[in-house]
């Protein structure tokens, strides 16, 4: 959702445009009164999402609230309407309901709170390490916060729990900045690997738990690719004791390529991308090619592309981005593609641990081909 225009709602059908939404906790001062006279009138605000509300509610609302209890009750609206709202339902709000619903957001534990703002970030997250933007007294609603000083607190939460990156410096000049000035502050984060996991993790089959990643690296291949290519350099890996998956990231015609990564991504610290005539044959679109060029977490560049018995003019003729970014070529020979995969993933962690210093890559490499050799 991006609210760059001019704040201005209108009621939805005939009637005269107001300039505010009706919650008072939004802020109501510039509504005009002939509203409130309509049995109920449809909002879409920034803050509250899209919801409808009675006319004798707004009448009560606007005469103001004297019970300390409803006082307290009423930036609980905004998280109704708006986590309803983003549940794709258009709530209706009257006299006889609103103090239910605003007081279940109340009530919401804290714990909660946070898997929600973190359930509502992934959904914004285009994939896996993408900047997001928050606008702290429009997200507020979505995390049952009461306020955009609560919001921040949990952001502060999120990030001292490792779910989150938070704040990230704003591209300096970018387009949105300029336009960010005019408006209510606006801060950047993203989602770690841990964070990604802790949210998706109920996703996948049974409901498994989060686990921490395990995995040093996943080959994301075409079918054709297996034997020839992903199997053999999985093999070698495993042999020097990295942990790999290459079966489940076999990837077909019409998967979503951004899809396939982000799920290797949660349990594995890179992908290695074998491009090859194969690969491209299954027709990315060329955004999904762009997309894995720049992945990055916490700057570190984690997916390593390989590539197959293609030539730069191929890869050039189906993403000019992604062939700027060689990580090795098989046709240098499998030791060599394995070196350079090594140097980026650094000693395999079970050995490490084991060891008081770790291993040298090259002597690891080494060991590897003597035992692959008998
Ligand atoms: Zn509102």
């Amino acid at each position: 959702m991006h609210w760059e225009s001019d704040v201005t709602y209108s009621a939805s059908g005939p009637g005269p445009a107001i300039r505010s939404c009706p919650n008072p906790t939004c802020g109501w001062d510039a509504w005009e009164t002939e509203l409130y006279d309509r049995d109920a009138s449809e909002f879409d605000c920034p803050r509250c999402g899209r919801y409808r509300m009675s006319g004798m509610l707004i009448g009560v609302l606007r005469a103001g609230v004297h019970d300390p209890a409803d006082e307290r009750l009423l930036p609980y609206l905004s998280a109704y309407a708006k986590q309803a709202s983003a549940a794709g339902n258009v709530p209706v709000l009257d006299t006889s309901n609103w103090r239910d619903h605003a007081r279940a957001h109340a009530n919401t534990p804290v714990a909660m709170k946070l898997e929600k703002l973190l359930t509502a970030f992934r959904t914004r997250s285009s994939h896996l390490g993408a900047v997001i933007k928050i606008v702290p007294v429009d997200d507020a609603p979505l995390a049952d916060a009461a306020n955009s000083e609560e919001l921040l607190v949990f952001l502060g939460e999120l990030r001292r729990r490792g779910d989150i990156e938070w704040p990230l410096a704003a591209e300096p000049g970018s387009a949105n900045q300029q336009v960010e000035t005019t408006r209510e502050p606006v801060t950047r984060g993203r989602i770690t690997v841990q964070g990604w996991g802790r949210v998706e993790a109920p996703l996948h089959a049974g409901g498994e738990p989060y686990m921490a990643k395990q995995l040093d690296a996943f080959i994301c291949h075409a079918g054709e690719d297996k034997t020839a290519a992903a199997l053999p350099l999985a093999e070698r890996l495993r042999a020097m004791g990295y942990e790999v998956w290459y079966d489940n990231f076999m990837i077909k015609m019409g998967d979503s390529l951004r899809r396939k990564i982000d799920e290797g991504l949660v349990r594995s610290r890179f992908g290695v991308v074998i491009l090859s005539r194969a690969f491209f044959a299954k027709e990315w679109p060329q955004k999904e090619l762009d997309g894995l060029v720049a992945r990055e977490i916490a700057g570190v560049k984690v997916i390593l592309p390989v590539w197959h018995g293609i030539d730069a003019a191929g890869v050039v003729a189906k993403s000019p981005t992604l062939a700027d970014r060689v990580a090795a070529r098989m046709e240098e020979g499998l030791d060599e593609v394995v070196r350079k995969i090594v140097e980026v993933l650094g000693p395999p962690r079970g050995r490490a641990s084991r060891r008081r210093d770790p291993p040298d890559p090259r002597r690891s490499l080494r060991c590897a081909i003597e035992s692959g050799s008998k």
